[in-house]
C-alpha cells in the first residue's frame, strides 16, 4: 500500500522540512508562514478517476471517519493521523444551493451559494478546526506536552476551536476582542467550557498578545498550542471547500468563486485545494477567485490597488461584517498568490451594500450572515461592470449561518443599522386578535 505523507515547509521556499507533530508555526530561517506539503508522487499512484470515485463513494459513508467532508479526503489532508485520533463532527458536505431566484433578479442564471454555515458550530471554521484538534490529540497521545489549545478570534474560530477541543477533552483558551463579536459567538465558547478572555482591544491586538504568549515567532512554547490560521494545519481542512465545490458539480470547474476575506487564510486554502487538484490532473484550469472586503476593514483591497507592491495595514473600523474586521491579515502572502495565480480580483463593499445583498438573498430563501452579504454585494458590482458575464457559473461562499447574527437581522428589519437604508425591511404587523381586522390586513398585503 502506498504511504501518503505530509510535512511542514516554508511557504517562501526556504530549505528544510518539519514534522506535522512538531510545535512550530513559522519558518525558523525567515520567519514566514509554513505550509503543509504533500508527497505528490505518492498521491499520483492513484489516477484522477480513482480519486474521484474514492471520494464520491465516501460521501454519506458510515465508516469512520470518511463520512466527514474533510476526512473523506483524508489522504489529501492529513494522512498520518490515526483514525482513533480524528476529532470530527461530520463537518463539510454542506449544501451547494442553486440560488435560482436571486440569480434571476441580478441577471445571472448559474448562481450557486455554498452554505458552509450549515455546520456544527455554524461557520466554515469547523473545516480547519477538525484537522488541527485531531493533530493535537495525536501529539498528546504521543507525549508532546500540549496543555491547551488557544486562539484569537473574531468569533467563529473560537466557537469552532472550543467545540472541537471540548469534544476531544482538551482545554481551550479563547482571546476575543471585547464587544466586537455577536452574542451568539460569545456564548458558544462559554457554553463549550473554554477559558474565555475578553481583551480590551481589537482582533489584531488579540492576535499580537497570543503570538507573544505562544512564542509563535521564535521558540514556540509547546504548553499552549496556537490554533489560529497562521498555523497552517487549519488550511488543510479549509481547503476542502474548493475541492467539494468541484466535486458537487461532478468534477466540473466553475468560472468564479467569491468569498469574504479577513485574515486571508480561507482564500489561501481554497487556492491550495484547487491547485492540488490541478497538480493531480483532476482539473485542467482554475476558477477565478474574488476576495470581498468590507470597506471599513480593507487592507487587502488597498494592497490589490497598489498591485501588491507592498502590504497595506489599516486600523480596522467597526463593520457589520465583524468576522472580517481585521486590519493586518496574517495569511497575506498566501492570499496574494491565490489572487495572482487565478487571475483573481479583490473588491470592497460598504455597509449598506452588504446589508442590502444579505436582505435580498434572505428574501429568496437564504438566511445570510453579513459576510456572505459582502461577498454577494461584491458579485453584484462585478456583474454590473460586466467583469462577470451573465452566462457564467458563479459560486458564492456563505461562510457562517445567519442565526449567529441575529442583532444584524433585527437591526436591518427595524431600520436601526448605522449607514444602512433598510429598503427591504419587513417588520411584523401588530394587530388585535380580531378576525375581521386580521382578514383586512392580509387582504391589503396581498393586493
Ligand atoms: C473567518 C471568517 C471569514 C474570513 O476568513 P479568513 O480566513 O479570516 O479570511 C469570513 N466569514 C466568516 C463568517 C468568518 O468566520
Amino acid at each position: 500500500m502506498t504511504e501518503y505523507k505530509a510535512h511542514f515547509r516554508c511557504f517562501r521556499g526556504c530549505a528544510g522540512i518539519h514534522s506535522i507533530f512538531e510545535v512550530i508555526y513559522t519558518c525558523p530561517k525567515c520567519g514566514g508562514l509554513l505550509e503543509v506539503q504533500h508527497d505528490l508522487d505518492a498521491l499520483r499512484t492513484r489516477s484522477p478517476n480513482q480519486w474521484k470515485k474514492l471520494f464520491d463513494d465516501r460521501v454519506g459513508s458510515t465508516q469512520w471517519p470518511y463520512g466527514s467532508g474533510v476526512w473523506g479526503k483524508k489522504e489529501w489532508i492529513m494522512p498520518s493521523i490515526s483514525d482513533d485520533n480524528v476529532v470530527s463532527m461530520y463537518e463539510g458536505n454542506s449544501n451547494l444551493f442553486w440560488a435560482e431566484r436571486l440569480g434571476r433578479q441580478i441577471g445571472l442564471s448559474d448562481l450557486w451559494v455554498k452554505l458552509c454555515g450549515n455546520s456544527h458550530t455554524g461557520s466554515f471554521k469547523d473545516l480547519g478546526m477538525t484537522v488541527l484538534v485531531s493533530v493535537v490529540k495525536q501529539m498528546r497521545d504521543e507525549g508532546v506536552p500540549v496543555r491547551a489549545v488557544a486562539c484569537a478570534s473574531t468569533g467563529d474560530t473560537s466557537a469552532a476551536l472550543a467545540a472541537y477541543a471540548a469534544a476531544a477533552g482538551i482545554p481551550a483558551v479563547i482571546f476575543l476582542p471585547e464587544g466586537k463579536v455577536s452574542p451568539a459567538q460569545l456564548i458558544q465558547p462559554i457554553a463549550s467550557g473554554a477559558h474565555v478572555l475578553a481583551l480590551d482591544s481589537d482582533f489584531d491586538g488579540c492576535m499580537r498578545v497570543i503570538r507573544e504568549i505562544t512564542h509563535a515567532g521564535d521558540s514556540p512554547d509547546s504548553s499552549i498550542y496556537l490554533a489560529n490560521s497562521m498555523n497552517s494545519l487549519r488550511i488543510e481542512g479549509q481547503k476542502t471547500v474548493g475541492i467539494e465545490i468541484v466535486q458537487q458539480f461532478d468534477w466540473e470547474i466553475p468560472d468564479w468563486i467569491v468569498i469574504p476575506v479577513g485574515n486571508l487564510g480561507n482564500i489561501s486554502a481554497i487556492y491550495k485545494g484547487l491547485k492540488l487538484m490541478q497538480d493531480l490532473g483532476i482539473i485542467n484550469r482554475l476558477p477565478r477567485l474574488v476576495a470581498a472586503q468590507a470597506s471599513k476593514a480593507n487592507p487587502f483591497y488597498l494592497s490589490y490597488l497598489n498591485g501588491f507592491e507592498r502590504k497595506v495595514k489599516v486600523e480596522a473600523q467597526s463593520t457589520l461584517a465583524s468576522a472580517i474586521q481585521i486590519g493586518d491579515p496574517v495569511s497575506y502572502e498566501k492570499a496574494v498568490q491565490a489572487i495572482q495565480e487565478t487571475d483573481g480580483i479583490v473588491e470592497q463593499v460598504n455597509e449598506h451594500e452588504m446589508a442590502l445583498a444579505a436582505a435580498m438573498a434572505d428574501a429568496t430563501g437564504m438566511y445570510t450572515c453579513p459576510h456572505t452579504g459582502a461577498a454577494l454585494a461584491a458579485l453584484f458590482k462585478l456583474l454590473q461592470r460586466k467583469i462577470v458575464a451573465s452566462h457564467q457559473r458563479v459560486i458564492v461562499i456563505s461562510t457562517a449561518h445567519g442565526l449567529k447574527f441575529t442583532p444584524f437581522k433585527v437591526g436591518y428589519h427595524e431600520g436601526t443599522l448605522a449607514e444602512v437604508e433598510s429598503d427591504l425591511a419587513n417588520p411584523p404587523v401588530y394587530l388585535p386578535a380580531n378576525a375581521a381586522i386580521v382578514r383586512d390586513a392580509i387582504q391589503r398585503k396581498l393586493a
